[in-house]
């Protein structure tokens, strides 16, 4: 029998061995002759230091000696013979049990094979376990389910192996610890780092999470993003005690989310405030919006002051940018709104996308109007009574030599924006005029329609304006009629109204165009000092197939009469579709079928044409 003992290289003994290759010999230790469990030659096996040393019968020399042993304790039973005095060496460090002479680490690692050996599983199982544990972690971000992996994590490298070895299968954990302690420490870096960060994420005044954090949260996300601004909140917060501004501001959030279905509210400084919508329901943020203005149409209570507050919302529905962009989009969208005297604007990234064309083409503009670029088209109107052409409306056009005809709602958008309207208008109506004038002598009564920026409704050189060009062509007030949007026509207010009034007074007819996509009360329509409703083309291009259309444009027809209105169709593509309207009393119809807008020397053709046509 062998009586070695395998020490590592700290003097301690983890492990027993089955037996020794001695020379050509290989000797059974003592654990594998008592336990007749054999093992190969070096081949280990962990020794269960849970067997407690002194449930280990030791009877001593000495005892024997003196002839007082209690030898019935050790009766049948295997017998280990060896030295135990602390002077002797031989002694080794036992895990829990300090330096044990090298009989009881044989008598342990005996009593560990007799109890059954011992299987043992590597390092892998426990390692493994905690590999899947802190892969889980790094992918968990929410604070309870990371505290639920730090419980985990040393259970998995810990506790389990423990469980195990109660049971005989022993591992090794120290790989598993390892790596543990790794994910610990990086975890809690990570908390760490996250704490520093979220002190940069929170507004100073309110502490909801600022701008910054709309940055963060927001870097991937497909969801529409509103900004709102208080455009009076500096007014406003100096106003009050300094402690009220975080009431102001509570106020003001709480109105948002009260309005915006609770969505998270961000807050930059200075009374902007953003979210975000989700995807599927950007269609309906129109509702959400108008919803918010009345909503903020009564004023704050802070602190038992009430304050006004004038907001304006800007939308970003274009997810495929940087979330800095896009936020700096909707605030844009704000202020345009803003400027506007809108409630919400929503960022057209098909229209600003070319913001450096337009400055570019703004700037060839004027120049184009002097030579001849800029001209203007006329679309004939019918009198559906008489069967007459009773007019025109004069269409701007611009031709440009490189990039051809360039869409007219572009770039009287881009004008309006760049309050650069005012030139473009007074050459239309300088043509307008001029030619009505040349039409209408001879005794021929014809109307000339001009469209009119909203934006110059208001504008102290309207009227001049047009009296001048008015009289400069000699042209009777009465064959002028004025064109404004209903959408621009609904954002007036009393002043415009008196505005409106005041043009009126000239003795021009009045129209508003595209009515039916704004939202004309019927109490602005018996204000507004309108002479004719235009009504928009979307409403007529499926008149004969849609009821709804038709009982729109019956209604409206109706209106418009009992108010002494008369009413216009636009957009009459068909003969059955002009039919209809002359059915249902509508007064005048413009549209492809009658005329598409033409030149000034083409009109004068088709009005001969026209003529001659009737006489026949
Ligand atoms: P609008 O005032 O509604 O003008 C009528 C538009 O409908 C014109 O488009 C005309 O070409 C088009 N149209 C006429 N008949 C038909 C038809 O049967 N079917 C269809 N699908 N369309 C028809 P255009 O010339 O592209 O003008 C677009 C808009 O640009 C105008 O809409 C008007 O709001 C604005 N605009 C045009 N000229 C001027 C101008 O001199 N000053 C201002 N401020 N705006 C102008
Ligand atoms: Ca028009
Ligand atoms: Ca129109």
């Amino acid at each position: 029998m062998n009586s070695n003992v395998w020490i590592n290289g700290y003097n301690v003994v983890w492990s027993g061995r089955y037996a020794n290759q001695v020379g050509d010999l290989i000797v059974p230790s003592i654990a594998s002759e008592i336990s007749d469990i054999r093992g190969g030659a070096e081949q280990e096996f962990p020794i269960d230091y849970s067997i407690a040393m002194g449930s280990i019968p030791y009877v001593s020399a000495s005892e024997i000696l003196r002839g007082d042993a209690v030898l019935s304790r050790v009766a049948g039973r295997d017998i280990i013979i060896g030295t135990n005095a602390s002077g002797a060496g031989n002694r080794y460090s036992v895990p829990g049990h300090g330096p044990s002479a090298s009989v009881f680490v044989s008598a342990l690692a005996a009593e560990t094979l007799l109890a059954g050996a011992p299987s043992t599983y590597g390092w892998w199982l426990p390692f493994l376990l905690a590999l899947a544990v802190t892969a889980m972690m790094m992918r968990v971000s929410r604070t309870p389910l990371v505290l639920g992996m730090l419980v985990l994590l040393p259970t998995c490298a810990l506790g389990l192996p423990f469980l195990l070895e109660s049971a005989g299968y022993y591992t090794a954990i120290m790989p598993a610890t390892v790596l543990m302690l790794g994910s610990m420490g990086h975890l809690a870096w990570q908390l760490h780092r996250q704490r520093f960060d979220e002190r940069g994420m929170l507004n100073e005044v309110s502490g909801h999470p600022n701008l910054n954090a709309l940055r963060a949260e927001g870097a991937e996300t497909q969801d529409g993003l509103i900004a709102a601004r208080i455009h009076n909140y500096a007014e406003a917060a100096t106003a009050l005690p300094v402690a009220a501004e975080k009431e102001l501001v509570e106020q003001i959030i709480l109105r948002l989310s009260l309005g915006n279905g609770g969505c998270k509210v961000y807050h930059g400084d200075e009374g902007i405030f953003m979210w975000l919508v989700p995807g599927t329901s950007i269609n309906n943020v129109g509702d959400q919006l108008a919803g918010l203005s009345a909503i903020f149409r009564s004023p704050a209570n802070v602190s038992g002051r009430l304050i006004d507050l004038g907001v304006a919302f800007g939308v970003d529905a274009d997810p495929g940018r940087s979330i800095q962009s896009r936020m700096s989009s909707a605030l844009l969208a704000c202020q345009e709104a803003q400027n506007a005297g809108e409630h919400w604007r929503v960022y057209d990234p098909t229209k600003l996308e070319a913001t450096e064309w337009r400055v570019t083409m703004l700037g060839e503009l004027d120049a184009a109007i002097d030579n001849g670029e800029v001209w203007v088209a006329f679309q004939p109107k019918l009198d559906l009574l008489s069967g007459e052409i009773c007019g025109a409306e004069a269409l701007v056009r611009w031709t440009h030599p490189e990039k051809g005809p360039i869409n007219p709602e572009e770039f009287i958008t881009a004008a309006e924006r760049h309050d650069r309207i005012e030139k473009l208008t007074e050459h239309v109506l300088n043509r307008a005029v001029q030619v009505a004038a040349s039409l209408n002598k001879g005794g021929r009564k014809f109307d000339m329609a001009v469209n009119l920026s909203p934006r110059l409704i208001g504008h102290a050189n309207l009227k001049p304006m047009v009296v001048q060009t008015l009289r400069r062509h000699g042209l009777p007030a009465e064959r002028l009629i004025l064109e404004i949007t209903e959408t621009a026509a609904m954002s007036s207010a009393e002043a415009a109204m008196q505005e409106l009034r005041d043009l009126r007074s000239i003795g021009l007819q009045l129209s508003i165009d595209d009515y039916g996509t704004g939202f004309s009360t019927l109490d602005y329509l018996k204000r507004c000092p309108a002479t004719e409703l235009k009504i928009d083309r979307s409403f007529v291009r499926m008149l004969v197939s849609s009821r709804s259309d038709r009982i729109m444009v019956n209604s409206t027809i109706e209106l418009a009469h009992s108010l002494g209105e008369e009413v216009v169709a636009e957009g009459v593509e068909d003969n059955e579709t002009l039919q209809l309207l002359g059915q249902m009393g509508c007064d005048k119809a413009q549209g492809y079928l009658i005329g598409r807008p033409m030149p000034y020397e083409a009109l004068v053709d088709y009005l001969a044409d026209h003529s001659t046509a009737k006489a026949a």
